[in-house]
């Protein structure tokens, strides 16, 4: 196909921000902090590499997601603990903030509730920004490693992709069964996955991950939460997932409960004020 004559100046347009976040809602840092740091610690998931498991988290507490034995990169499902229809918005939640998250953003639940579920209080990898590949962390691009991509590419039956796993961990702890759970599981937070898309070909790219143990992404909770948490297959992410080659660790999940009063005057956010009508 010939360009047109303007192609060139067509090209040339500067982009405009879709979504300006500085009129989003600013979390309160540092109250979500100070409630963290006088926080104990009450209870704790150890998700088993090429597994996942499910772990509730009231609203004002916070959970932390740590890697323990060596690099490996997690998949993230949260949900409305008390609604499941209310889940988070991978891709809503990239529109507003950009493709990978850090400190002070958000995971954003679905229609129509739109309103934050989790805030990210603390990234120990925020200084890793965005490398010369265009790659960065904790990315809301991808969706979650699956068994009917594998099938459909290279005609597998491979039972431990995150897809798989997430499943597994919703269906044990709700008492649904795999085929119940399965509409519910969606697409992730990548905790610790570094990835971007080429500049070239615009192919959705990933490389090692640069955590190591003593890294910690520490999330703040807006509403009571029902998580699930998969050890990716893919271990750190550096050469391939859906399979058992890659070196896999566990992930630790950690829940902390504030101090009483450390919260006061803080509330859930309401859900969103949209009325609904949609024009009729
Ligand atoms: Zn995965």
């Amino acid at each position: 196909m010939h360009p047109p004559a303007d192609a060139d100046a067509r090209r040339a347009i500067a982009p405009v921000i879709c979504y300006p976040n500085d009129s989003l809602p600013a979390p309160d840092l540092a109250l979500y902090r100070a409630a963290r740091d006088g926080a104990d610690k009450t209870g704790e998931v150890l998700v088993p590499p090429r597994d996942a498991r499910a772990f509730r988290v009231p609203a004002g507490h916070v959970f932390r997601i740590s890697p323990v034995e060596g690099p490996q990169v997690g998949d993230l499902n949260l949900w409305n603990a008390h609604d499941l229809s209310e889940r988070f918005y991978s891709g809503k939640s990239r529109a507003l903030h950009g493709t990978h998250l850090t400190t002070g953003e958000r995971m954003w639940s679905s229609f129509p509730h739109l309103r934050p579920m989790a805030t990210i209080i603390e990234d120990t990898l925020s200084w890793y920004g965005i490398d010369q590949y265009g790659g960065s962390v904790h990315d809301v691009i991808g969706t979650r490693c699956d068994p009917y991509t594998g099938n459909l590419l290279s005609g597998t039956q491979y039972h431990h992709c995150c897809h798989s796993n997430l499943t597994r961990a919703l269906a044990y702890e709700t008492g649904m069964s795999l085929h119940e759970a399965e509409p519910h599981v969606h697409d992730v937070l990548n905790v610790f996955m570094c990835t971007g898309f080429t500049r070239d070909t615009g192919q959705y790219f990933m490389k090692a991950s640069p955590v190591r143990p003593g890294d910690h992404l520490d999330f703040f909770a807006e509403i009571d939460l029902l998580g699930a948490l998969s050890a990716c297959p893919g271990g750190d992410c550096s050469s391939e997932h859906s399979s058992d080659a890659a070196a896999c660790h566990p992930l630790l999940v950690e829940v902390f409960a504030p101090q009483p009063g450390a919260l006061d005057g803080w509330t859930s956010p309401p859900v969103n004020g949209y009325d609904r009508s949609h024009g009729r």
